[in-house]
């Protein structure tokens, strides 16, 4: 899948689970708190695909993840491939095929998924607010990158920067009160896991069960079969796919604000 259709799939998600929440559980979250957690869940969805490096010398390839902050995320991805392929290496089995390139492997696992999300609230609860304004900068950058992608390829990275910093710092100044903000590692989690998900309907598929070895091999790649695989860049990935999670996301958000702007304007629904 491209980066678009991941960002779109978690920011997908979360409004839509955000929805089923406030609905069955009575789980009610402010316009704000909706507003970033839809963000960070976008931008989860896109953090695995930072294993994709490019060139950092010259600002080029990757993935689009990887171009958001320039040559500084180039410089992250390239860093993340590495250590994948290095993880790779060092956990293969026989029957694993030898790799030169670290792309989907250890950060589209589910231990990864997990370490990100505990990781993300335990940076939060132990730095307070730097910890959150840095990561909400990081994920809302991502986030715009995946969700405006033609005018973030207009705007360039700089701009996408400053509007990140400038969206994280005015988050931050309207957030209540200097806490931990679980919420935060949790949008991150389940944003990866959307991506894996998203990279399971292709023919590639990831490697949904490492750690754990199967006939000799620990990196086996579950994905479905050719016949109904997602093509990445098809006509049922960038129409249809993106259609139908637009078309999610606007009716989550609508049912979501809609009965407290009714209730401002005193109409009982
Ligand atoms: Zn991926």
């Amino acid at each position: 899948m491209m980066g678009p259709s991941h960002a779109l799939s978690g920011a997908a998600v979360w409004l839509t689970g955000s929805w089923a929440l406030d609905q069955f559980a009575d789980y009610h979250q402010s316009p704000l708190a909706l507003a970033v957690g839809t963000a960070v869940c976008a931008g989860g969805a896109l953090f695995p695909d930072l294993d994709l490096s490019g060139k950092v010398t010259r600002n080029q390839g990757g993935a689009t993840v990887a171009r958001t902050f320039g040559v500084f995320s180039l410089f992250i991805a390239e860093v993340m491939e590495k250590v994948s392929l290095g993880v790779y290496y060092a956990t293969k089995l026989s029957r694993d095929p030898r790799r030169n390139n670290g792309h989907r492997t250890l950060t589209h696992t589910l231990p990864f998924t997990v370490l990100v999300g505990w990781g993300t609230t335990a940076l939060c609860a132990a730095y307070g607010k730097w910890a959150v304004v840095s990561i909400l900068f990081f994920m809302i950058g991502l986030a715009l990158r995946g969700l405006f992608d033609e005018w973030a390829e207009r705007a360039g990275w700089v701009i996408v920067t400053l509007a990140s910093a400038a969206a994280a710092w005015f988050t931050f100044a309207n957030l209540p009160g200097d806490r931990g903000y679980p919420m935060i590692g949790v949008a991150v989690g389940v944003g990866c896991f959307v991506h894996i998900l998203g990279d399971m309907i292709t023919k590639a598929g990831v490697p949904i069960l490492w750690p754990i070895p199967i006939k000799r091999r620990m990196w086996l790649m579950v994905g479905l079969p050719n016949g109904i695989a997602l093509r990445t860049g098809s006509k049922a990935e960038v129409i249809v796919l993106r259609t139908v999670l637009t078309v999610l996301s606007v009716l989550a958000a609508v049912g979501l604000v809609a009965p407290s702007v009714l209730h401002r304007f005193n109409i009982e629904v």
